[in-house]
């Protein structure tokens, strides 16, 4: 029952996808969350588990957006390292924002060991310094987080042992977190989803929401269907489009594009990545590919700022790929796909509220697999009256694109495409 989702390696694997159900009638609830990615699905669930009625609306299917797409890899921290956190917010607020990281990652894992959800998490995730550079850097945040934050599972890797464990000699050194890992995105969604209906959530998938009133309770409305609440929750990240224009003005939607190989077998895929880690670098449009289960290499690299993919995104991605694995010229490209994520201006995840009543959570850029999961307890937490940890993540500074929804691109465009022809020189 793969209907409505793209053609990607993840919906050709996917476990448990259903039949959808769609909104058409009248509703009451406490709170309907718009959105089903991982997000959405996390508000949903914890808002379930703590007793509150929960209607979640999905435009498409349960992870059609980002969290059905993506790289799957699971990272530590915030997308800045810790070290610039401490410059930016002090060094309070940055153990804070890391205690929150690590509580999004251990919750990412006891809810996959917990819930028995099969998406093949795997340990271990390797940084790359794709510049010499960049090897200072990491060797720095590596003894910050040893020492300062006692975050034993982090390691610095030479070169030497980066082409060991890699099979390529292009990286200048590495940082290895035993602690972060990877997974199958849409499994993980899809398994969470069917936790949640579980314990309650109506879910509405092919109902997306049109209309809505800033009262309280709020009106909220799909083509089929009205819904009264207490609370809405927006979790509709990249795909938000213009049903706000506050929350649109803060966040950025730009395109990312994987490619999945044929199965290489043990030995060869072996050969690519010895330990079956996950690999990021540190290209400001960043390279990261793992091993699937079934031992294909998945490979994401490139993006694009338009409204539209490349029209053949295997052909986009590939050469980006043998520039790390000259070695897989012939080797086959069975899936190519892409995702829209929404990226803020410092990085950073945006939370908030557009009233006392309606929160939001979004604005990962590119590092949402693990926050995304605590961001729908810290929604919940708000939900419930206990706002403390939601604040510290809502008292980060989300500035708007300069330009607004309107003239954002042009300035993003020109700025994204200066850095990532920087990473070609
Ligand atoms: C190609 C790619 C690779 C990535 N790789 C990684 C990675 O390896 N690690 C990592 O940490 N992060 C990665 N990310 C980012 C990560 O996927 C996102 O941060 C995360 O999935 C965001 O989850 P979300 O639930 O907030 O948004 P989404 O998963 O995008 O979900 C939003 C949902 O809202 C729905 N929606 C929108 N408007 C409406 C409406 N009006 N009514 C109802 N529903 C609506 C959409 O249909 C969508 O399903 C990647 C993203 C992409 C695209």
């Amino acid at each position: 029952m793969s209907e409505n989702y793209i053609d990607s390696y993840y919906t050709a694997t996917a476990i448990g996808i259903g039949d959808p159900k769609i909104a058409v009638s009248e509703y009451r609830c406490d709170v309907c969350v718009i959105g089903a990615g991982f997000t959405g699905v996390s508000t949903a669930l914890h808002l379930a588990e703590s007793g509150c009625d929960v209607i979640l609306l999905e435009a498409n299917r349960i992870g059609w957006g980002a969290s059905g797409r993506n790289g799957g890899q699971l990272h530590s921290g915030q997308r800045k390292g810790q070290q610039e956190l401490e410059r930016l917010f002090g060094r309070d607020r940055a153990h804070e924002l890391w205690q929150l990281a690590e509580e999004s990652k251990s919750m990412v894992k006891s809810r996959i060991s917990k819930h028995k959800i099969d998406c093949d998490y795997k340990p271990g995730l390797l940084h790359a310094a794709y510049k010499k550079s960049d090897v200072k850097d990491f060797e720095a945040e590596v003894s910050k987080l040893q020492d300062d934050y006692n975050y034993e599972q982090v390691r610095f890797v030479t070169k030497q042992e980066m082409s060991e464990l890699l099979g390529t000699d292009i990286y200048h050194g590495g940082v290895l977190d035993n602690g972060a890992g990877h997974l199958h995105p849409l499994n993980y969604v899809l398994g969470l989803a069917s936790v949640a209906k579980r314990a309650g959530v109506r879910i509405f998938e092919h109902s997306p929401v049109t209309e809505f009133s800033q009262s309280e309770p709020a009106k909220i409305r799909t083509p089929e269907a009205n819904i009264v609440a207490d609370y809405i929750v927006f979790a509709c990240n990249g795909y938000l489009g213009k049903l706000n224009k506050r929350l649109a003005s803060r966040i950025m939607p730009i395109n990312n594009f994987i490619i999945a190989t044929e199965p290489l077998g043990e030995e060869k895929a072996a050969q690519l990545i010895r330990d079956d880690v996950a690999v990021a670098d540190t290209k400001f449009v960043v390279d990261y590919f793992r091993l699937s289960a079934d031992k294909r290499l998945l490979f994401g690299g490139g993006e694009n700022y338009s409204s539209k993919f490349p029209r053949n995104i295997a052909a986009f991605v590939k050469p980006v790929m043998l520039k790390v694995y000259p070695q897989l010229k012939d080797v086959r490209i069975e899936y190519a796909w892409g995702g829209t994520l929404a990226i803020t201006v410092n990085r950073l995840p945006c939370f908030g509220r557009i009233k006392p009543n309606i929160l939001y959570a979004q604005g990962f850029s590119g590092q949402g697999v693990a926050m995304t999961t605590l961001a729908g307890k810290l929604v919940a937490e708000a939900v419930s009256g206990e706002s403390e940890r939601f604040e510290i993540m809502a008292s980060l500074p989300s500035p708007k694109f300069p330009g607004g929804t309107l003239l954002r691109y042009p300035g993003l465009v020109a700025g994204m495409l200066y850095y990532s022809f920087r990473d070609k020189l």
